[in-house]
């Protein structure tokens, strides 16, 4: 078969990824602006762009008074979890992101919330993110590309998830932390 895979080639894996800016950027300007530029970042070689949801803003609760704005990308990679992991790092890197700065003002975020292979768990990687399930900022996007997918451990569809979320959460007290 003339467009048959080639053995060698690795499979490729589905990723949502979570981006998340409450900071300008010297370059690209105010957060929504970021997340355009970085959902063009993350495209390359061996990151292929399969959807991505439309950037939403949301109103921080708490300390800081700045504005996020957060969407949820599908990539296919052949990367593996850390693999996937170290690049969204060197991306966050790229934007100007310093470490040691967790939930407080950041250019860019960008976590892993769920992998086609299911589960992962590690000191340095949990998939599916944690605290995605009770982030309407997160589970809000999400669902706009993936509402079927089937979260590993809950065994619930991200539509359900959404569902439950707004049921039980009337206010979005998620939003203050990202
Ligand atoms: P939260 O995880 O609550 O959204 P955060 O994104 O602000 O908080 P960071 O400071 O960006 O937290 O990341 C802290 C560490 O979390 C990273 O160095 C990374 O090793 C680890 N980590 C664990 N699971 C994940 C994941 N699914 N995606 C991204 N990073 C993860
Ligand atoms: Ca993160
Ligand atoms: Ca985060």
């Amino acid at each position: 078969m003339a467009n048959a895979t080639p053995p060698s080639k690795v499979p490729l894996a589905l990723y949502a990824i979570g981006l998340g800016s409450n900071r300008r950027h010297a370059r690209f300007g105010d957060p929504r602006h970021v997340l355009m530029a970085a959902l063009a970042a993350l495209e390359g070689e061996d990151i292929e762009a399969v959807d991505a949801s439309p950037i939403i803003a949301s109103d921080p609760i708490g300390p800081s008074r700045r504005r996020y704005a957060n969407a949820v990308a599908l990539v296919a990679s052949p990367l593996s979890p850390l693999e996937m992991l170290d690049r969204l790092q060197a991306i966050e890197a790229d934007f100007g992101r310093r470490t040691g700065q967790r939930w407080s003002a950041r250019t860019l975020d960008l976590d892993i919330l769920l992998w086609s292979g299911g589960a992962w768990s590690d000191a340095a990687l949990t998939i599916p993110h944690p605290a995605m399930t009770e982030r309407a900022f997160v589970l809000g996007p999400l669902r706009a590309v993936a509402p079927d997918w089937q979260h590993p451990l809950l065994g619930r569809t991200v539509r359900q998830l959404a569902a439950k979320l707004v049921r039980a959460k009337p206010v979005d007290r998620g939003a203050s932390a990202h």
